[in-house]
């Protein structure tokens, strides 16, 4: 003789019912009908209220526990993020937001849901209130202590730069903080002309060297790191920066007079400069530390081009444009009887230069 249980007859024959209600398939889940199923499971479990932190002084806001600089819609966004907790078989997940201001501390999130659990479509309503807090970040309240980590001091040599000329070299500063990505500690701390200089006291040691690397490579020139220790905080050294940036007050194409000669830079080089002697043929390089002592005499934006009206082998005749009274010069070693020749004024007479490359490209007035 062969005896059965119930259960096993009932499920061979396929007639399952829901647990709950005892309704016949299609059943879901753990063996639920639609409705049971319905009533029991909810898609996602949204809070009431949700907390978050912005910086009083700045407004930038804190994300589990990092300062960043968003858009409220990006605060919404990580809100719902963070906050949101779907089923855990919840598929095809979409979310819809709309928010409503109610203060200037509360916003009201407004959820559509929809996803599928079981192959049954869920759509659902929720809504949050955002509550935020005032905090003030970690820049701010360096900040407001004066922090530092780092001195950019700009200095020239060869030349005195004019005030326009280190306000040009700041710019840079803004350019270079714009390329790199957001940082709290980007700020500056201080800045303002000092003796021979310009000096930006900043936040950042990064900043600082990604600003040193920009102006060597713009303008030639060097850069000079010094570490010094200031103090021990939590165990460790805080040291600081200073960052010294010699801005050569030649540029290409300018006169300068370098052991006891004139000559033009017309290239820079990794450590210094190739430069061209201005009266006879001779090409040469010259370390930052040789030309140290080499003094501008004539910036290439000041020389002119003028006409001959008359020339021999080695003198030239023309109109001296500042007096309009015939002047003469030493024609260029390289003169090959061409009508029109660059001159500078140096130390009270003219003197005339050879033909570079960098010429060809500069306009002269
Ligand atoms: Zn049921
Ligand atoms: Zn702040």
């Amino acid at each position: 003789m062969h005896l059965r249980r119930v259960g096993e007859g009932m499920s061979e024959l396929g007639t399952e019912f829901c647990l709950v209600c005892g309704s016949p398939p299609p059943l879901f889940g753990e063996r639920m009908c639609e409705s049971c199923l319905r009533k029991r499971i909810k898609l996602a479990e949204v809070p009431e209220n949700v907390p978050w932190v912005r910086c009083a002084r700045c407004g930038i806001v804190e994300i589990q526990g990092k300062w960043v600089n968003i858009s409220e819609d990006e605060v919404w966004d990580e809100l719902i993020q963070r906050n949101l907790k779907f089923h855990v078989d919840a598929e095809d997940i979409a979310v819809g937001v709309e928010t409503r201001t109610i203060s200037d501390r509360h916003t009201m999130i407004y959820l559509q849901l929809e996803g599928v659990i079981d192959s049954l479509l869920f759509q659902e309503e929720h809504s949050m209130r955002a509550r935020m807090a005032n905090g003030v970040c970690l820049t701010c309240t360096r900040r407001a202590g004066n922090y530092y980590e780092a001195t950019v001091q700009l200095r020239s040599t060869g030349r005195k730069l004019s005030e326009e000329e280190y306000q040009n070299l700041r710019a840079t500063l803004d350019i270079v903080r714009e390329s790199l990505s957001d940082d709290p500690m980007f700020f500056i701390t201080n800045e303002g002309p000092v003796t021979g200089g310009y000096d930006v006291v900043m936040g950042s040691k990064g900043l600082a060297r990604a600003w040193g690397r920009h102006l060597t490579k713009e303008y030639g020139g060097q850069v000079v790191e010094t570490n010094s220790t200031v103090g021990r905080k939590d165990g460790i050294d805080v040291t600081r920066l200073t960052l010294l940036y010699r801005k050569p007050g030649y540029e290409l194409g300018d006169v300068v007079r370098w052991r006891d000669n004139h000559w033009r830079p017309s290239s820079w080089t990794k450590d210094g400069a190739i430069l061209e002697r201005v009266d006879r043929q001779e090409r040469t390089g010259a370390t930052w530390r040789d030309l140290e002592s080499s003094q501008v005499k004539s910036r290439m934006s000041d020389h002119i081009v003028v006409d001959l009206i008359n020339q021999d082998s080695s003198v030239g005749e023309f109109l001296d444009p500042t007096t309009w009274v015939m002047a003469s010069v030493r024609l260029p070693w390289d003169h090959n009887g061409k009508a029109a020749i660059r001159i500078a004024r140096i130390d009270g007479e003219w003197i005339a230069l050879h033909s570079m490359a960098i010429d060809e490209n500069s306009s002269i007035e």
